[in-house]
């Protein structure tokens, strides 16, 4: 599920191609189907941070699944705007602030954006993104 695209092997967390000491590892995601998956990384200093952010994701991703739905839930309220009016759009826009800093307090993209990126800069794509919704979500508060 981890293996980064490309025909030579790159490091899971620093997506780089070029480095002599690859080795692989393996990291357990105990909600995962399989549990168990051999991941490669170039340095201890990318094996701690592999390790680390699984850690974070396992223990934080209820959190961000709740933060996603409850955000979309509330941004999808701004639909009915026509028929109740505009003062829905408050939270409409809360539900966009809400999203963005979900996203930047638990950056965790897709697999498939991890496979082309690396983990690391996956992440770094994540809190980007969080950070356009947060700062999209005031200024539409601020212009109703
Ligand atoms: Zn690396």
């Amino acid at each position: 599920m981890f293996k980064l695209y490309g025909k030579r092997p790159r490091c899971l967390w620093c997506g780089k191609a070029n480095k002599e000491n690859y080795r692989e590892i393996v990291i357990t995601i105990k909600k995962a189907t399989p549990p168990q998956e051999e991941v490669v990384v170039c340095s201890e200093k990318c094996e701690k941070a592999v390790l680390n952010s699984f850690q974070f994701v396992e223990k934080n991703i209820h959190l961000f699944f709740a933060g996603v739905i409850l955000g979309i839930l509330l941004a999808l309220s701004g639909l009915i705007a026509p028929i109740i009016g505009r003062k829905v759009l408050l939270v409409s826009f809360t539900g966009m602030l809400l999203l963005g800093i979900t996203f930047v307090i638990f950056p965790f993209v897709t697999p498939q954006t991890t496979k082309i990126f690396g983990l690391r800069n996956g992440m770094f794509l994540g809190r980007v993104s969080g950070i356009v919704f947060l700062l999209l979500g005031i200024v539409l508060i601020l212009k109703i």
